[in-house]
């Protein structure tokens, strides 16, 4: 069976999932939307025209003929397609609070599959688990933090931590490439909120110009540490250790595709014989931040519909369900 799926958000990880969809024979892309408009067919839409129309008018609303404008395009794309069983959503989360928003327009819509999200911060997880709930008595099987961090690595927490009696520390470090930041604006918008002296508001506020202000200074690198990431809920969630033994950072370079490091994660333990040891989890350096985030949301996607179908709704993180893999 071929599900179809939709993508909210058509940016930088909207458009590469819309790519990578069109190589899979499982998953099939029908709707996708951005802030203007959203395109829709239930035969299936193509990866190249919704993306040639997104990047030369600036909507998907302008595809013909199944584009259609609107201010109110996430609404509208879940009211006309209701034959779809899951979205992937690439939106922004600015402010902190839109991803829980849209989850409760979803709610509040009455169509019912599965959703998956990539968000990042740790208190944006906490409002979807807050919603667990409502998303359970809706019928909506919901998969959060299922991007790159949090996502597979976080996974790979999980799995590594089943070496030891007693995890000790995660260690999630992130090297992100791109060539500009225009192709990922929420992405690097986010990242700068983390940034000391900034706030998730401040950086929502930034005009494009001061964001090329401040990259200038920093030569196009933005350095992170002791992120607020959603990693540690997660694993604390599933009880393989507390919180603050979580710790997250990364370097970002808005100016070169390659990574400026390889984008690792490690787990140190105490195993039952009583040594102390470190799993190290390293993604290869040739794989994008497109690919790392993409793959296993729609990984989580075909997951989270074996759950739904068995009538299993609510709330569930990367770190405590297996990623199906997409053919
Ligand atoms: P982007 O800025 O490139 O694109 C955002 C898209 O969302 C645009 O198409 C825009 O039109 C659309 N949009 C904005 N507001 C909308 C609205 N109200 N209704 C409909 N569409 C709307 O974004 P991006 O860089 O691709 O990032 C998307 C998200 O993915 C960010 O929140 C980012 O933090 C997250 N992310 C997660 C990971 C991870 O590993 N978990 C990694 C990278 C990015």
């Amino acid at each position: 069976m071929t599900l179809k799926v939709g993508i909210l958000g058509f940016g930088g990880l909207g458009q590469a999932a819309a790519k990578l969809l069109s190589a899979k024979q499982e998953m099939q892309l029908v709707v996708a939307a951005d802030k203007e408009g959203f395109a829709y067919d239930r035969n299936g839409l193509n990866a190249a025209d919704v993306i040639a129309a997104y990047q030369s008018k600036g909507s998907l609303g302008y595809l013909e003929p199944s584009g259609i404008l609107t201010q109110d395009s996430i609404a509208e794309a879940i009211a006309t397609a209701k034959d779809v069983d899951g979205y992937f959503l690439a939106l922004p989360n600015l402010p902190n609070t839109f991803m829980a928003s849209v989850a409760k327009q979803f709610i509040a819509s009455g169509w019912k599959g599965v959703l998956v999200d990539a968000i990042k911060r740790t208190s944006a997880v906490e409002q979807m688990i807050t919603l667990a709930p409502e998303l359970s008595a809706a019928g909506i099987t919901y998969m959060s933090g299922c991007g790159a961090t949090p996502g597979l690595l976080t996974a790979a927490a999980a799995i590594a931590a089943q070496s030891f009696a007693e995890v000790h520390k995660v260690e999630i470090t992130f090297g992100v490439g791109i060539a500009n930041w225009n192709a990922y604006r929420a992405t690097i918008r986010e990242d700068i909120a983390h940034m000391s002296g900034y706030t998730v508001d401040m950086a929502q506020a930034m005009t494009d110009a001061e964001v090329e202000a401040l990259l200038e200074k920093t030569n196009g690198l933005i350095a992170l540490e002791n992120m607020e990431h959603a990693d540690d809920i997660m694993l604390e969630r599933v009880g393989i250790c507390d919180r603050d033994r979580v710790t997250v950072g990364g370097v970002v370079d808005t100016r070169n595709p390659k990574k400026p490091l390889s984008t690792n994660m490690k787990l140190t333990g105490r195993t039952f014989e009583g040594k102390i040891s470190t799993h190290t989890f390293t993604l290869g350096d040739e794989t994008s931040m497109a690919a790392n985030v993409c793959g296993p949301a729609f990984g989580y996607l075909k997951a989270g519909k074996q759950f739904h179908q068995r009538g299993i709704y609510g709330l569930m993180t990367a770190a405590e369900v297996m990623p199906a893999f997409v053919r």
